[in-house]
């Protein structure tokens, strides 16, 4: 039998693995303007930092996690050992818990109230039932500010994650930028209560699993996905009008400085992040094109209990993460994905075996004047080589023959036009840098 990639993933080839890559580059320098370090964290931790990070009642840890047991774990299970945590592993669902992790393992959030800014990339992996822009292992971008309690640090990062796609390539009214406060210990909690009764007044319209929710936790019924019960929800009580005074003038202040910014927005009261750790801010981005009932490209919120839970001081944090599979989806749809596929600059032919070295050397020039150069490597006919060139998108060509190699120099054919010329062999790099140089400004024009 022919083996086959795991059912809910993907091999990225060539263009697909540049396409993300560009991507991450682009985190990498935006997220930079805003302060933002690296951190890489492991791909599985103890199950526990995702059961105390997301929380128990949640579809992620309750049914979406593959779960990693450590060799030793199962002979362990069989004589009925006890498991140590690092027998009882996950792999990641997402990577907010593990940064929380890290951050108070290695005290990175400073008792004097200072900010720590981190962003991360990475893939994730969740049992889900694959389809489109869902995926069991996909790749995210995001990023975490800790020690900000201050609506700014809130609008900073919505700010930062549109500039992020603006960057990317995908037209600002392709995208709708949801809003809402999901309050704080101080008001959450009555806000649960009237969703819980108005959840057992409406049971019979509601899905059992909703009914269910009453209980263990309400506000994820939001997040049905039964249409009856959206229908039902769309009158259940709102959370903005229960929001405690400290709240309604956060998210007053996040709201005002998304104005000031001019980045446009809509409340949506029915938003509720579908993870326990949220306080107040909560915000996602969807789009329409290309990606189906999957539209959310990326979202988050401010979880200020969450340092806490993993035996950290009080530290206010926020955060978002970003599916970049699905980011990719929107700018292929939407017709704005770049050509992803590495083109040459040259392509070097050679019209007998003598020229050979000669064009072998003269790559390796070009290459270390950081343009990329293309041969051919299984001792193709010079039409076939030409047949490659064209094949390869470069838009010179460089000949060597016997007539160039007497006169130390290479013929230079100009894919597009047909034209040619003779350039001496030390004036090959400055000649094809303008002829890259020539053709991105034909690019412009077009
Ligand atoms: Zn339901
Ligand atoms: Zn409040």
């Amino acid at each position: 039998m022919a083996f086959q990639a795991p059912r809910g993933t993907t091999d990225l080839l060539p263009p697909q693995a540049h396409a993300l890559d560009r991507i991450q580059r682009i985190a990498c320098s935006v997220f930079g303007l805003y302060g933002y370090g690296l951190i890489e964290t492991p791909a599985f931790e103890q199950l526990d930092v995702f059961v105390r990070g997301i929380g128990q009642d949640t579809d992620v840890v309750g049914k979406e996690m593959f779960h990693v047991l450590s060799p030793g774990a199962l002979a362990k299970q069989a004589e009925g050992a006890p498991l140590r945590p690092d027998d009882v592993l996950a792999l990641r669902p997402e990577q907010t818990a593990s940064v929380a992790r890290a951050a108070v393992q290695h005290g990175l959030v400073p008792p004097d109230g200072a900010t720590v800014k981190l962003w991360y990339r990475g893939t994730m992996f969740r049992a889900e039932r694959p389809q489109k822009g869902r995926l069991r292992e996909f790749h995210q971008v995001g990023a975490e500010c800790l020690g900000a309690a201050g609506p700014s640090a809130d609008a900073e990062a919505v700010v930062m994650l549109m500039h992020f796609f603006e960057e990317c390539g995908i037209p600002r009214g392709a995208l709708r930028l949801l809003l809402n406060s999901m309050g704080d210990a101080a008001c959450r909690p009555a806000y649960r209560s009237q969703v819980r009764a108005f959840i057992l007044d409406h049971a019979a319209d509601l899905c059992p699993e909703c009914v269910r929710r009453a209980d263990t936790n309400p506000l994820r019924a939001f997040d049905c996905k039964n249409e009856g019960c959206r229908q039902v929800l769309a009158d259940a009580p709102r959370i903005t009008d229960l929001l405690c005074d400290d709240c309604a003038a956060h998210y007053a202040s996040v709201k005002a400085l998304l104005d000031a910014a001019r980045v446009p927005y809509e409340e949506d009261p029915r938003l509720v992040r579908g993870l326990d750790y949220y306080t107040r801010t909560v915000f996602e981005v969807q789009a329409d094109a290309g990606l189906g009932s999957q539209n959310a490209l990326g979202g988050g919120g401010r979880y200020d209990g969450l340092i806490q839970e993993f035996g950290g001081r009080p530290t206010p944090g926020l955060g978002f993460a970003v599916g970049l599979e699905r980011v990719q989806l929107v700018l292929e749809a939407t017709g704005n994905a770049p050509d992803a596929r590495p083109v040459p600059a040259a392509y070097l032919a050679a019209v007998d075996e003598d020229a050979r070295p000669v064009v072998f050397a003269l790559a390796q020039e070009l290459r270390a004047a950081g343009l990329a150069a293309e041969l051919d490597h299984q001792g193709r006919s010079l039409k076939s080589q030409f047949k490659q060139a064209d094949r390869s998108g470069a838009p010179v060509v460089l000949v060597v023959g016997p007539d160039e190699r007497a006169a130390g120099a290479a013929r230079m054919r100009h894919m597009g036009t047909h034209e040619e010329r003779t350039v001496a062999l030390d004036a090959v790099v400055d000649a094809v840098k303008g002829e890259c140089t020539a053709t991105q400004e034909g690019d412009q024009d077009r």
